[in-house]
């Protein structure tokens, strides 16, 4: 049973002086897209029938199927605090049906559902913290983003130093009405940079805070002429931004990663898992570093992960085990970036780790040394291997991995392919300004 039903909705959309809804949904590459209806068509709207043209969407259809269906989500219904306070804004996140009844399949949260569904089926529900990273950029004259920030503020810094300090209260104060549980908001480490904790949710939920989140901090920076961005790395030789991933399964109420007993009080479950991840990641890479720039982060020195190992300990691993146990248990990926979908991510992580567990997969020795320290033949002989180093290789690892393949089903990844490529000719093939600055003189 859901926390609202029809009824509630129609009436809460009249109670609270609602003018429009906001029918949202997101597409394969994660871009958040929305219908907005009038109040007169909140019946409608509850009972499935609103219609979409799926042809104009990316990743979505062709143009001979092209009628879609919205199936909204009740429970997500919520006002957007930013909007009007008389003749309001509603939302509500939708999952996209086609004509027949059946589920799009090109629709990530679908994608995620059919995940989430395996695990229940093994038991298991999955939770998700997610920590995202962002940055406050100043706008020129026109109003256009810049890359600078007029902000001297590093890690943990407080104000006045801290000028995106006003903006990042705000975006915490709205995201709270939005019933958002705020755990933690701090100035990272890098100029302009802030990153703010929410509390961990059921994955389905948690995927659909992060687009919430996105949307929340861009629209409030915009109304104080700032301009955020979850571009993972838009200044060179700084910090880029991150979306560490904090992964929990639970079965029966209880958090089966942990284990007193277990070695550094973790479960058979949590080490399959951890193996499973470390098994799928480079082929999950392209799903959780989708951009070009994605993996102009993932370069070692900025504390973004490089190489494939895991530990209890050490930020300069991929994986890690915070230090938190019982209940709060986890196991924190630290590769994700927020461009990513986080539908997919979401899913490809559950099932590379569920892969783990039914495979019953031993991770390697936890490492607990600096990574970032060894050279290639010290990584070499403790069999160290390196994440993806650029969006091309990232695709072939996809497509080589069966799991990760058939976790997304071939209508997703046809998709996404052929956009990923088209954007790595695109880049391939420009002459940047590195390039005129290095070779136009002395070649
Ligand atoms: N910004 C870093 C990254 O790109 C992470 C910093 C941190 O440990 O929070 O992943
Ligand atoms: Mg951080």
């Amino acid at each position: 049973m859901g926390k609202y039903s029809k009824e509630d909705i129609i009436r809460m959309v009249k109670e609270s002086d609602v003018e429009f809804i906001r029918m949202q949904f997101t597409d394969i590459f994660g871009q958040l897209k929305n219908v907005a209806i009038t109040a007169s068509q909140i019946e409608k709207a509850v009972n499935n029938q609103i219609m979409i043209d799926g042809s104009s969407i990316e990743g979505f259809v062709r143009i001979n199927e092209s009628d879609q269906y919205l199936y909204p989500d009740l429970d997500s219904y919520t006002l957007l605090p930013w909007r009007p306070q008389q003749g309001r804004v509603a939302r509500l996140i939708c999952d996209v049906y086609n004509p027949d009844g059946t589920p799009f399949v090109g629709d990530p949260r679908s994608v995620l559902k059919r995940v989430l569904k395996r695990a229940a089926d093994m038991g298991y529900s999955f939770n998700v913290g997610p920590e995202c990273e962002f940055f406050l950029f100043q706008t020129d004259e026109n109003g256009r983003p810049t890359t600078t920030t007029s902000d001297e503020a590093g890690y943990f810094d407080l104000g006045p130093l801290d000028h995106g300090e006003s903006t990042r209260r705000e975006i915490c104060l709205a995201l709270e009405q939005m019933g958002f549980e705020i755990e933690a908001s701090h100035h990272e480490v890098a100029q302009g940079q802030h990153e703010i904790d929410f509390k961990y949710a059921e994955a389905l939920t948690a995927a659909d805070n992060i687009m919430t989140f996105k949307l929340a901090v861009k629209t409030i920076a915009q109304k104080n002429g700032l301009h955020a961005t979850f571009m993972p790395k838009p200044v060179f030789g700084i910090n880029g931004s991150g979306m560490h991933t904090n992964m929990s399964l639970f079965k029966d109420g209880k958090n089966v990663f942990a284990d007193p007993d277990g070695k550094l009080g973790l479960s058979k479950e949590a080490y399959a898992f951890i193996a499973g991840l470390l098994e799928h990641v480079r082929a999950m890479t392209a799903i959780t570093n989708p951009l070009v720039n994605s993996y102009k982060r993932l370069v070692p020195g900025y504390e973004a992960p490089c190489y494939l190992a895991w530990s209890a300990s050490n930020r300069s691993a991929l994986i890690r085990i915070p230090a938190a146990r019982g209940q709060a248990t986890r196991v924190e990926l630290r590769c994700p970036d927020p461009s990513c979908n986080p539908y997919l991510s979401l899913a490809v992580c559950l099932a590379a780790g569920l892969d783990g567990i039914e495979r019953g997969l031993t991770p390697p020795e936890e490492i607990t040394d600096n990574i970032f320290a060894m050279d290639r033949e010290e990584r070499e002989a403790k069999g160290i291997a390196s994440l993806p180093g650029n969006l091309n290789e990232a695709i072939k690892a996809m497509r080589a991995d069966k799991l990760i393949c058939d976790t997304l089903g071939s209508h997703v990844v046809g998709q996404y392919v052929a956009g990923k490529k088209k954007e790595w000719d695109a880049y391939r093939t420009y002459v940047s300004d590195w390039e005129i600055d290095r070779y136009l003189v002395i070649y």
